[in-house]
């Protein structure tokens, strides 16, 4: 049934290390051998071996419009036949640039890179330049993109493969770097105690998506809002992976303003895209305005503006968040359903259209909690969804992605696959 897709993975890691370019796709945290997929349309994806499935890993959350929408592939066309890159200003970027602002008024100045990694390692950057203060406090199992200093306890990749800090990262490089439990507000306010007027600032996934996906417990971004007010620390919501996944934001959805924000995934609907911005009195230190540095021969690159512009533009017409949201939810109280029916321990946690099933009987609320759920079933779990044609993430400590692309059809589908898969994987078999 993978025959070529395990005969692409031998060619591969004979090239590529570990056979792939990004370590959570190499099955390592499920077992067996990744699928090569080749073709992707709406809510589905098409793998080197012919068999199709209902995707809900979306590229790890860009796709939020389903795979190839004739919107976005319109626009990508049109900008690259017009050059794919000038290295010099371009009027897309001003007309991304005010999109996004559009959904996040916090974002009074922004500055577009290729990746969540820059944005998150900017927004440190610029906070840090900002205060004169080199501290941030970062949580247990929120992961920032692969800097140095933001590798330590990261969740997700780091996690399936068993290792939550990375080799190569010298200690003095985390030295600044304080660990903190996700919904602590105890904890976080001991490390102010202990550390605040050396306090930088303090990163959060504002809605915790690389440990599975937990939500913050009521009060817990409010109280870091108001430690950061009162130790002058800037506060950064890393919404690289939610962003766009709940309307206004986590930041709108809360009512919580951070005073820097990262972006990325959805806002390049597919292609190298992720911003940091924020108050314009931090983002005036940024170079050219300021002194702090960071540039990209990429950045901005009007293929990937085009894309995300008509992402945006077809996510904010009449109803489509709405929409989304509500066939979101029908899969979740499907899921629900089922797993209820069969007297499972599952817990499915939701917010937008973002979702993620973990094996415990209720849901974690930090990365402690999220790791002592069951792992290995949901590895079995994953594999018997595959054979039934749905494509979840490789790893129990992801999120899962809806798309406006995802049909009722594909709804009861995924349910009867759940119902079939729960059985299938329960009891070690
Ligand atoms: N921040 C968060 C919350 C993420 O989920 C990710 C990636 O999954 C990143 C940052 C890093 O983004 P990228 O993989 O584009 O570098």
């Amino acid at each position: 049934m993978h025959k070529r897709s395990e005969e692409l993975f031998e060619r591969a890691s004979s090239i590529l290390v570990g056979g792939v370019n990004s370590p959570v796709r190499a099955f390592r945290g499920v077992g067996g051998s990744p699928v090569f997929m080749s073709r992707g349309g709406g809510s589905h994806v098409e793998d080197e071996d012919g068999n199709s499935y209902v995707d809900y890993v979306l590229s790890w959350g860009p796709l939020i419009l389903g795979h190839a929408h004739p919107a976005v592939v319109d626009a990508v066309i049109g900008a690259v036949r017009a050059g794919s890159s000038f290295g010099a200003p371009t009027l897309r970027e001003i007309e991304l640039a005010e999109m996004v602002r559009s959904y996040y008024p916090s974002l009074e100045k922004l500055r577009f890179v290729s990746s969540g990694t820059e944005a998150c390692m900017g927004a440190v950057r610029a906070a840090r330049g900002f205060t004169g203060r080199d501290k941030i406090i970062k949580f247990e199992g929120c992961y920032h993109g692969h800097a140095d200093y933001l590798l330590a306890k990261a969740g997700s990749g780091a996690t399936t493969l068993g290792r939550p800090d990375s080799r190569g990262v010298p200690a003095s490089f985390t030295e600044h770097t304080i660990i903190v439990p996700y919904n602590d507000v105890k904890a976080v306010e001991r490390a102010f105690a202990e550390h605040g007027p050396d306090l930088a600032a303090v990163i959060v996934e504002p809605v915790a998506g690389n440990m599975g996906l937990i939500l913050p417990e009521p009060g817990f971004l409010d109280s870091l809002r108001n430690l950061c007010t009162h130790f002058d620390s800037v506060l950064i919501f890393d919404e690289v992976l939610v962003g766009f996944r709940i309307k206004d934001g986590a930041q709108g959805h809360y009512k919580v303003r951070p005073d820097l924000t990262c972006l990325g995934k959805v806002i390049g609907g597919g292609f190298p895209v992720g911003c940091y911005g924020g108050k314009k009195e931090i983002m005036s230190r940024v170079a050219p305005e300021g002194p702090v540095y960071q540039a990209g021969t990429l950045s901005g690159n009007p293929v990937a503006m085009a894309a995300g512009l008509a992402t945006l533009e077809e996510l904010g017409k009449e109803g489509v968040f709405g929409d989304l949201e509500n066939r979101t939810r029908s899969l979740v109280a499907a899921l629900r359903k089922e797993a209820e029916s069969l007297g499972e321990s599952v817990s499915i946690v939701s917010v937008g259209s973002l979702f993620c099933v973990f094996f415990a009987d209720k849901a974690p609320i930090n990365y402690g909690e999220a790791t002592g759920t069951d792992s290995q079933r949901y590895g079995r779990f994953f594999h018997s969804m595959l054979k039934r044609g749905i494509y979840l993430a490789p790893s129990a400590f992801e999120s899962a992605f809806m798309s406006t692309a995802h049909s009722y059809k594909d709804i009861d589908k995924t349910a009867r696959a759940f119902r079939e898969s729960l059985q299938e994987s329960a009891g070690g078999k």
